[in-house]
């Protein structure tokens, strides 16, 4: 730029709001567009490319068809808000008022945004285990919250887990901590939160009196006979959890943005003022559809976790093959990676920026899309030699990978 140029530049910025420029655009959603553009396989943003079921499809046209066309109640369609209640209690053993303590937002992203700016004010700390969804980072610039970061370790060999820290998660709370920022199943690691380390964090959340904010998203994505078990279904954790979750990922519907925020009646109520004016409503007749898939049979989930068990064994073997070392997941499902192994030029893959540059070879020249580790991080050479796949894809688009990243080795 020519220093008239960065004058321009300037001054336009301070037009802007610095909140804002604070993030770039999500490096995941931009992933898709590299892929597009390239033609590479998509193994970067988590989104099904299989069709969703039949029966929910035709539950959405039957809404439309109903005339089920204008806005539902702004916090949620009654039919939907019951059904949750229904299955929540069936699932978790955990019974909430339709009419207090739910709201339906467009997206489990929305659902979490519209919480943070509902409970955070100036000052408020939040407590994020790292590496992370990489929403929360700018979810906490929005709403204004500090960010505490704790570290999970990866897993030393094929039977541990990803795993953290308790003094340095101990040490994360504090006065000023609002809320702690929970994903159980995880994304990107696919650690399943087990009870003790649950209670651990409840022990801490009712000693510093803060929320626990915790994304359920992946809830019945679960392998190797892990249980997931839901903050709210924690002794003494009724009073101060947030359960985020949505159809996206149960349903193979991320494109419908139905998500919802289950929590207390007077956080509930600041959660419904900030999604009124966020966005109104989600889309009624999906709303619809929505109360009609969480009816569906135990069979249907239990059919959802092992058909992405067999995904996961067939990416697992796809990847250790290529020679990257495999972090296995327990739930979701994502595929951390550490790309150590590789031998990179070191003009062409700098060390610290390696997830990056590495991310660009294999979408450009090997043809596979997936996410740089320095997502998930803060500091983005903590992610430096870590890259995340995702195994949401048809049994063609995995062997579509398996061929193009044994190229890896020519
Ligand atoms: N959760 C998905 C992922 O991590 C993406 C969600 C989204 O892009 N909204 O890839």
């Amino acid at each position: 730029m020519t220093p008239s140029e960065t004058g321009i530049a300037q001054a336009a910025r301070r037009m802007l709001s610095a909140k804002a420029e604070q993030f770039t655009e999500s490096v995941i959603r931009e992933m898709t567009r590299l892929a597009l553009k390239h033609k590479a396989v998509n193994l970067s943003q988590g989104f099904p490319d299989f069709a969703a079921p039949a029966e929910i499809k035709e539950a959405a046209r039957q809404a439309v068809a109903d005339d089920i066309n204008q806005y539902a109640i702004t916090w949620g369609a009654k039919p939907l808000r019951d059904a949750i209640v229904e299955k929540f209690e069936r699932t978790q053993g955990v019974r909430v008022d339709p009419e207090r303590e739910i709201t339906i937002c467009c997206g489990s992203t929305e659902a979490m945004m519209s919480t943070m700016l509902a409970i955070i004010n100036p000052g408020d700390e939040i407590v994020v285990f790292e590496p992370f969804y990489e929403n929360y980072g700018p979810d906490a610039i929005l709403s204004g919250a500090t960010p505490r970061f704790v570290k999970m370790r990866p897993p030393e060999n094929e039977n541990s887990v990803w795993s953290f820290d308790e003094k340095e998660l101990a040490a994360a709370f504090g006065p000023h901590t609002k809320a702690i920022i929970l994903n159980t199943p995880n994304n990107p690691t696919g650690k399943v939160f087990t009870r003790d380390e649950l209670e651990f964090i409840r022990d801490l959340c009712v000693r510093w009196n803060a929320f626990c904010v915790t994304d359920e998203i992946y809830e019945h994505i679960l392998y190797d006979g892990t249980e997931h078990i839901s903050m709210a279904r924690i002794d003494g954790m009724r009073d101060r959890t947030i359960v985020i979750n949505g159809m996206s990922k149960t349903y193979s519907v991320t494109g419908w943005r139905v998500g919802w925020a289950i929590a207390p009646p007077e956080p509930t109520a600041s959660i419904r003022k900030v999604h009124d004016f966020l966005t109104v409503g989600a889309a009624a007749p999906l709303q619809q559809a929505g109360a009609i898939a969480l009816k569906s049979p135990q069979s249907y989930y239990d059919k959802l976790a092992s058909d992405y068990s067999v995904r996961r064994e067939r990416l697992l073997k796809i990847l250790s093959a290529a020679g990257f070392t495999v972090f296995k997941p327990r739930g979701a499902y994502y595929i951390m990676t550490d790309i150590s192994r590789f031998e990179f030029p070191s003009q062409q893959f700098p060390a610290d920026t390696r997830d990056v540059s590495f991310a660009k070879y294999l979408v450009e020249k090997i043809g596979v899309a997936v996410v740089p580790g320095s997502s998930f991080y803060n500091n983005s050479a903590d992610g430096s030699s870590q890259v995340r796949f995702t195994f949401c894809k048809k049994e063609s688009t995995l062997a579509a990978a398996e061929e193009r990243l044994a190229r890896l080795h020519a």
